[in-house]
């Protein structure tokens, strides 16, 4: 038996089918440390924190995933399917499918989102220079950018109006947060869609009070000028044993 660990969503439904997995695949495979494959019961926020616990091992390890809740985004299987879901990872070879993570670059430090960078200032107007593959794009003024990667399309991407990107197209979207437009200032507006292999850089003339966030963890940022941000080699490994149909996880959204 492959070593496997399990991170849940500390609700008594989740904890329950964490037991029930133990029980089935035994707890002398559980390994915390070097698990080969991550079981991801909950939310689509306990399968981020399961990601970024895991970040240094990524290409090691798979990710199985039951919802407790409706048909997730990251998730095959709901919570009333765990045990075809156990049945399928005991008897089935999985489809392996990668999903690439967004690296930023913050003052020589690096940090990974699965879904999306924002640089956010709700105190005060935000100006960014805006820079796609070091050519200088626009200078932005308002609450933020968002860097939106394929399976962030439906996250906070989708709240400002930025488009769903299809899984199987791995690319970037730069959308605004609020953006002023008027005759003095003018950036943009729309959401722009960028080829997987971009690099946005967001030079802020000023981030005082502004925060980075990237999935769900934020940081102050201060005298850290220049953000870079592209897709990286370090990717997600989902194992898929079933084919669950994008559109039906969209569907399953609204
Ligand atoms: P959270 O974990 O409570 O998630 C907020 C909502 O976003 C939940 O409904 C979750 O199911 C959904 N979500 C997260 N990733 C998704 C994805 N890839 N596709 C579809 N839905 C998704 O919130 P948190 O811990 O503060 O942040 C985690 C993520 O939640 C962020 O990366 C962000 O994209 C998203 N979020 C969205 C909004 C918004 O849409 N206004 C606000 C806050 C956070």
């Amino acid at each position: 038996m492959k070593p496997y660990y399990i991170i849940h969503r500390d609700d008594a439904e989740s904890k329950e089918i964490a037991k029930i997995i133990t029980e089935r695949l035994g707890a002398d495979s559980l390994n915390e440390y070097q698990p080969e494959v991550v079981f991801v019961v909950g939310g689509d926020g306990t399968f981020l924190t399961a990601v970024h616990r895991y970040l240094d091992i990524l290409d090691k390890v798979g990710f199985v995933a039951i919802h407790t809740g409706t048909l997730g985004f990251f998730t095959d299987y709901q919570a009333e399917e765990v045990a075809e879901c156990l049945h399928d990872y005991q008897h089935r070879q999985p489809l392996i499918r990668e999903a690439k993570l967004l690296k930023i670059t913050v003052s020589d430090q690096v940090y990974y989102a699965v879904n999306e960078l924002r640089i956010e200032n709700v105190h005060r107007t935000q100006m960014i220079d805006v820079f796609i593959d070091d050519t200088y794009f626009e200078t932005f003024r308002g609450t933020g950018i968002c860097v939106a990667t394929q399976l962030g399309s439906t996250a906070y991407n989708r709240s400002l109006g930025g488009s769903i990107i299809v899984d199987g197209l791995e690319l970037l979207q730069l959308s605004e947060i609020a953006g002023i437009h008027h005759k003095a200032f003018h950036s943009l507006g729309s959401s722009l869609i960028l080829k997987e292999t971009s690099k946005i850089t967001l030079k802020g003339y000023d981030y005082e009070q502004a925060v980075m966030c990237y999935d769900h963890k934020t940081m102050n940022l201060h005298d850290q000028l220049t953000i870079e941000c592209s897709l990286t080699a370090k990717a997600i490994r989902f194992f898929h044993y079933r084919d669950v149909s994008y559109l039906k996880r969209l569907n399953s959204l609204f």
